[in-house]
């Protein structure tokens, strides 16, 4: 099967074309600037030239439009008609309680997809525009939608509660969702593959560590606990996100500060973080060389970063009893040699320590603990565009 994964921003998507025999990538690339000034499509055909395409992308119908004639152009094309493409697999944010797996793209997924909007207003928009467009050009193909919370949906009820009022669940649907399920779900497994071990005698403590960065505990498989919560403020400090903090905060620096609620928001999102605590960056490539020039808040911002994912990896460890791995994953997680070394300093009670010439690697699925550690730690290069498509192909397979 030829299966074509999409990703839909506010602004813009992100795709792979997928040959299912062998499971490789025929394309990829990514549309930007939706409907703003310089909008662009940069397509990678596999084997072939980079090429990109400057456009008027007013909205997202006219952004897939481009990707498929991309994907059939004559030169730069991989497939000889939109035909080729057997199914189609989207990156959906959330599916609250209505999913817990992937589906099959039907008027009534989409209308339980419009109810999840409240949820997540930002991000389920333009999902749906996805969905929306490929059905508009595709009308024949299948389309499958895969969620980033469904992998949390596992978690018991006294994990994913809040101490708030019972009614702020049954009304409003607050308690933890989590986020990152398909990267925490696929690097768990290969977690298994690599130790040689069915998943559901291990439990995993998957560390997916980026822009956007959660931790899950994954008990026999399934996802027990979270760092992300109601939304992907909550849990570890991250690029720009704050992360936990006492909620009492919120209220006092909005008076404080005479802030409204978009502005706290904003506050709380975009300004927090590595950002806020180094004033330097998001980035952590940035916070890095500016704390080995000697930059003492950027050395804080990293202190407290690692402080944070080791307090929670302590955590998952006391809720499921014990730990059989440790994965490192996401840009961060896959690259940082020194952050994964900072991170696993004072592990050692559990049995585990990072082998600093085995941790010397980048982007390559490894393990780096040191011989015979009762605790393996990896690091996983994350794949949540193959995991898309392994479901879609699997859900479509009887269909096409
Ligand atoms: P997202 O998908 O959440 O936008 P990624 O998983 O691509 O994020 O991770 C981006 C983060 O990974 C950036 O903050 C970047 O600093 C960090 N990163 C990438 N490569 C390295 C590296 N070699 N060293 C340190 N940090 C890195």
């Amino acid at each position: 099967m030829v299966i074509l994964v999409v990703n839909c921003g506010s602004s813009s998507i992100k795709y792979q074309l997928f040959n299912m025999t062998d499971e490789s990538v025929l394309a990829k690339g990514l549309v930007e600037r939706i409907g703003l000034e310089g909008a662009q499509l940069t397509h990678q055909p596999a084997g072939k030239e980079k090429v990109v395409l400057t456009a008027d992308i007013k909205n997202h119908s006219i952004g897939i439009k481009m990707v498929l004639e991309a994907l059939t152009h004559a030169e730069h094309g991989v497939l000889k008609s939109m035909q080729e493409i057997n199914a189609i697999g989207h990156r959906v944010v959330h599916g609250a309680e209505k999913f817990a797996d992937s589906v099959l793209i039907t008027p009534q997924v989409m209308d339980a997809l419009e109810e999840c909007i409240d949820l997540a207003p930002l991000h389920n928009p333009p999902n749906i525009l996805g969905i929306n467009a490929c059905a508009e050009l595709m009308p024949k193909t299948p389309q499958v939608g895969v969620f980033d919370t469904a992998f949390h949906q596992t978690m018991p009820k006294y994990s994913f509660l809040y101490g708030l009022p019972y009614e702020a669940y049954e009304k409003y649907g607050v308690r933890r969702y989590g986020f990152h399920g398909t990267s925490h779900r696929y690097v768990s497994q290969r977690a298994g593959e690599l130790m040689d071990e069915h998943i559901t005698n291990l439990r995993i403590i998957t560390c997916h560590l980026g822009n956007g960065a959660s931790i899950a505990a994954v008990k026999h498989g399934k996802s027990v606990d979270t760092s992300m919560g109601f939304t992907p403020l909550e849990g570890l400090v991250m690029g720009t996100r704050c992360g936990e903090i006492d909620p009492a905060i919120i209220t006092y620096l909005m008076k404080k500060e005479g802030l409204t609620p978009d502005q706290i928001d904003t506050y709380l999102n975009k300004k927090s973080g590595v950002l806020g605590l180094s004033g330097i960056s998001s980035d952590f490539r940035d916070i890095e060389e500016a704390a080995n020039e000697g930059n003492e808040r950027a050395q804080l911002a990293l202190d407290v970063f690692a402080y944070k994912v080791r307090k929670y990896i302590g955590g998952y460890v006391a809720a499921m009893g014990g730990v059989d791995a440790i994965v490192f994953t996401a840009g961060l997680g896959e690259n940082s040699v020194s952050m994964r070394d900072k991170i696993c300093q004072g592990l050692e009670f559990l049995g585990t320590r990072i082998d600093p010439v085995k941790n010397n690697v980048r982007g390559k699925a490894t393990e780096i603990s040191v011989d015979g550690a009762k605790v393996k730690i990896f690091v996983i290069p994350t794949n949540e565009e193959l995991v898309i498509a392994r479901d879609t192909e699997q859900i479509c397979a009887n269909l096409v």
